[in-house]
């Protein structure tokens, strides 16, 4: 699903320069529910951002489902974006007017689905996410897990092959972190391919892969037993 060949990422402040991925390499397979774990500022953000094309890699190769992902115009990469990938942030990204149905339905909206459709699969991933009563709340009267979860609901609306989750948990408490971790296992068990991001260790224990970042490179990558969250 995923694979990407020696990435390469420096930033660039005036005269200096700092190179955060050196030569990354590692492949994802449909179905995979990977962490990606390292210390701040290790790199993690950059390279899911890259992953995410919400970023360019300065060099090397990466090909989602199959499509190289290098110098697309910003049309066809809006278009791979929507299509392939949904995202999940620690800060949730609501739109703080708008209510819990309508945040996830407006993806739906860019991607040009039809109103009844729109509210329709809204209504759904609301319901899946276990918010089904909290449709017309603002995120305000939501909780931080609540409002997680209308952010999953809404990556989730439009069916992405891939799902991607920068440090999900890291606005929550210990038992709101471990519920959105048992949602993002029940989605995975249902065969969605997964990256999460965190620095928290038990966090990762709940993936089935860690991918550990250090200093800019890959120093470990393994297959764990999957501490499951309930
Ligand atoms: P992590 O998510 O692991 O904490 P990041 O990928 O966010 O790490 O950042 C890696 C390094 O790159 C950090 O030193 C950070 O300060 C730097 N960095 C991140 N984004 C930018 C940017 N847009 N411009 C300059 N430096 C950046
Ligand atoms: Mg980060």
């Amino acid at each position: 699903m995923i694979e990407i060949n020696n990435i390469h990422k420096s930033y660039h402040m005036g005269s200096n320069s700092l190179h955060v991925l050196k030569g990354i390499n590692f492949n994802v397979k449909e179905g995979e529910l990977v962490s990606i774990m390292g210390s701040s500022g290790s790199g993690k953000s950059t390279l899911l951002n890259i992953l995410g094309m919400l970023d360019e890699a300065d060099s090397g190769e990466y090909r989602l489902d199959g499509f190289p992902i290098s110098n697309l115009n910003e049309k066809i990469a809006a278009k791979y974006r929507n299509e392939f990938l949904g995202f999940i942030f620690q800060s949730f990204n609501l739109i703080n007017y708008k209510t819990a149905l309508d945040n996830v339905a407006l993806p739906l909206y860019y991607q040009g689905v039809k109103r009844k459709e729109r509210i329709d699969k809204a209504r759904h991933y609301l319901e899946k996410v276990g918010l089904g009563p909290w449709a017309n709340h603002l995120p305000s009267e939501l909780s931080g897990g609540q409002k997680q979860r209308v952010a999953i609901a809404r990556a989730l609306a439009s069916d992405p092959k891939v799902l991607l989750a920068d440090e999900p948990t890291g606005a929550l408490d210990t038992t709101t972190s471990y519920e959105v971790m048992e949602l993002i296992q029940g989605i995975n068990d249902e065969g969605k391919t997964i990256l999460v991001v965190t620095h928290e260790h038990d966090i990762a224990n709940m993936t089935k892969r860690i991918v550990n970042l250090k200093d800019g490179v890959i120093i470990d990558d393994s297959l764990v037993k999957q501490v499951r969250a309930s």
